[in-house]
């Protein structure tokens, strides 16, 4: 018997899977991790869109110009 559902979401390096220590910092794989600001989870910073939700996660700042 055991139904022990994680009911808390542990952060994750989206890399590795590793449990990240607090931190926006993997340190396993030594690279910075972003939180998405909708669904708040891990996800890697070269990722443009959150694989999870789908959120854009960095906004094309428009040039002027050009
Ligand atoms: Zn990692
Ligand atoms: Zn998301």
């Amino acid at each position: 018997m055991g139904g022990n559902k994680p009911e808390r979401e542990r952060c994750a390096c989206p890399y590795c899977d590793a449990e990240l220590e607090g931190g926006p910092m993997c340190t396993v794989c030594k690279v910075a991790v972003s939180y998405c600001p909708k669904c708040h989870k891990p996800v890697p910073c070269e990722g443009k869109v959150c694989p999870y939700c789908g959120t854009k996660l960095k906004e094309e700042s428009p040039r002027k110009g050009g």
